[in-house]
C-alpha cells in the first residue's frame, strides 16, 4: 500500500549555502506577499482572487517586465511558484473556514509576512531532490549536510520503495530543517499480529495516556512533561528576555535561546510519544481513543498549557497511521460520549464531573478508580460493543506540506479529521 510519510533532517549547510537559503526564504515571502497584494487588488476591483497558477503566470511576465525584480533568478523558480500555490491554498481555507466547510480552529485572512515575524521556509516540487548517507541534494542549493545520517530514507530510494514528492526547508530556532515529503510502498500485514486484541485509551492532562485492554490490563504511560519540567527555565528566560532592550543585541541573543527551549521541548515531546504509540499499535488490533475537541480545548489558557504539553492532535494523528501499518485501526469516540462522566462498573452517567477531581466514585455501585482508567475503560467497552457511536478515523497518513493526501477511510465513514500536517518519521533531536 502507498503511504506519505515526511522525513525530516536537521541541516549543516555550509556558510555559502545558508545564504542561499536565506535568499530562497527570502524570495518565497517575497512572492507570498506580492501575491496577496495582487489578491486583494483584485478583489478589490472584481471581487475574485488569483488563483496560484494565474499568480505564477502574472509572475512570469511581471519578473521580466520590471527590471526592479531583476533578482529573481538567483533562487529556484520553485520558491516563487510554491509561495503562489500555498497563498492559493491558505485563501482557500480561509474561504473554508468562514462558510464552516472545515474543522479546526477559524482561519483568518492570509497575512502579509514580515522577515525575522514569520516562519522561514520554502519548497521545491521538482529538480534534483535527494539524499545519500549524510547529505541531501536540491536544486540549486546542491550538495548539502545533514545533522544525522539519512540512511533508512537512502536506502528506500535504492530500493524503488519510495518517491520523493517534494522537499519544504525551513528553519526553526537558527537551525535549518529540510522535510521531504515522501510516497512510500509500506507492507501491511492483512491481519494484525494480535487478531481480536483492543484497547481503550483515555489521552490524559495527568498522564501521556492511560489504557485498559480486553485482557484487564491497565497501561500507564507517564509523559515526561518536558514542559512543565523546562518551564522554569523558560519562565526564567522569558522574563530575562522581556528585560532585555528592544532592539538590542542581547535581545536577539535571549530569543533565540527562548526558541531553542521551546524547540527542544517539542523534540522531546514527539519522541515520547513516537515511543508510546507504536508500542501500542503493535500490540493491539484496535485501539479506541476519545475525539477530543483539540482546537476548542487550547483556547482555554490554563488547559492549553497541559494540552499542548502532551499533543493530543500529534498523539491521535500517529495513532492513526501506525495502527494501520500495523493492519490494525484506530476508533475515535464521538466527542459527546461522555467516557469520563460514565461509571465503568455499572454505566450510571453522574451529571458533573470537574477536571480536578483524579478518582472517579461512583454513587450507585461504589466504585472508585483513577479517572483516565475509569475513561478508557468506558471506550474499551464501547469498542467491544460496537456502539454507533464510534467512528473509524481516517486511516492512512494525512498529506503532507505539499498537500498530497492519500487516504483509506472505512467504507460509510465521514473523514473526519482534516489535519494537514504530515507526522515527523526520523528526526533529530537536538
Ligand atoms: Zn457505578
Amino acid at each position: 500500500m502507498k503511504v506519505v510519510q515526511a522525513y525530516r533532517f536537521a541541516l549543516d549547510p555550509v556558510p555559502a549555502q545558508e545564504r542561499m537559503l536565506r535568499s530562497h526564504a527570502g524570495a518565497a515571502r517575497f512572492a507570498w506577499n506580492w501575491g496577496l497584494a495582487r489578491c486583494v487588488e483584485r478583489h478589490a476591483a472584481q471581487g475574485r482572487w488569483y488563483s496560484g497558477a494565474e499568480l505564477h503566470r502574472l509572475w512570469n511576465a511581471q519578473k521580466k517586465a520590471d527590471p526592479a525584480l531583476s533578482w529573481w533568478a538567483e533562487n529556484s523558480k520553485c520558491a516563487y511558484q510554491e509561495a503562489f500555490r500555498d497563498l492559493d491554498r491558505a485563501l482557500r481555507d480561509f474561504v473554508k473556514s468562514r462558510n464552516g466547510q472545515r474543522q479546526g480552529r477559524r482561519l483568518g485572512f492570509p497575512r502579509f509576512k514580515k522577515r525575522g515575524r514569520c516562519r522561514d521556509s520554502f519548497r521545491f516540487s521538482t529538480g534534483a531532490i535527494g539524499c545519500a548517507r549524510a547529505a541531501v541534494t536540491l536544486p540549486r542549493l546542491g550538495v548539502i549536510g545533514t545533522h544525522e545520517s539519512t540512511r533508512k530514507l537512502a536506502r528506500r530510494l535504492e530500493a524503488g520503495t519510495a518517491r520523493i514528492m517534494s522537499a519544504t526547508v525551513s528553519r526553526t530556532a537558527q537551525r535549518w530543517f529540510v522535510s521531504f515529503t515522501v510516497e512510500v510502498m509500506r507492507d501491511i500485514p492483512e491481519r494484525h499480529l494480535r487478531p481480536g486484541s483492543a484497547i481503550g485509551i483515555d489521552l490524559g492532562v495527568r498522564t501521556l495516556l492511560a489504557g485498559a485492554d480486553d485482557q484487564g490490563r491497565v497501561i500507564e504511560v507517564r509523559g515526561p512533561k518536558p514542559l512543565r519540567a523546562a518551564l522554569r527555565k523558560l519562565k526564567r528566560a522569558s522574563r530575562a528576555h522581556s528585560r532585555t532592550i528592544p532592539g538590542s543585541a542581547n535581545r536577539r541573543k535571549s530569543a533565540v535561546r527562548l526558541a531553542r527551549l521551546h524547540a527542544r521541548v517539542a523534540n522531546v515531546r514527539a519522541d515520547a510519544l513516537h515511543k508510546a504509540t507504536t508500542d501500542l499499535a503493535r500490540q493491539y488490533e484496535t485501539v479506541v481513543i476519545e475525539d477530543l475537541n483539540v482546537a476548542g480545548m487550547t483556547r482555554n489558557r490554563r488547559l492549553a498549557r497541559a494540552v499542548c504539553d502532551q499533543g493530543f492532535g500529534q498523539a491521535r494523528r500517529m495513532l492513526g497511521y501506525k495502527t494501520t501499518w500495523n493492519g490494525g485501526r484506530l476508533l475515535v469516540a464521538d466527542r459527546f460520549y461522555p467516557s469520563s462522566k460514565t461509571c465503568s462498573g455499572c454505566g450510571t452517567v453522574k451529571a458533573k464531573l470537574s477536571l480536578s477531581e483524579r478518582v472517579y466514585r461512583c454513587g450507585a455501585c461504589g466504585l472508585a478508580l483513577d479517572r483516565d482508567l475509569n475513561a478508557a475503560r468506558n471506550l474499551l467497552q464501547l469498542a467491544a460493543s460496537g456502539a454507533e457511536s464510534i467512528n473509524a478515523c481516517r486511516a492512512a497518513v494525512g498529506p503532507g506540506p505539499a498537500g498530497h493526501a492519500v487516504s483509506k477511510q472505512e467504507p460509510g465513514t465521514r473523514q473526519r479529521d482534516k489535519t494537514r500536517t504530515a507526522p515527523r518519521q526520523h528526526g533529530t533531536a537536538t
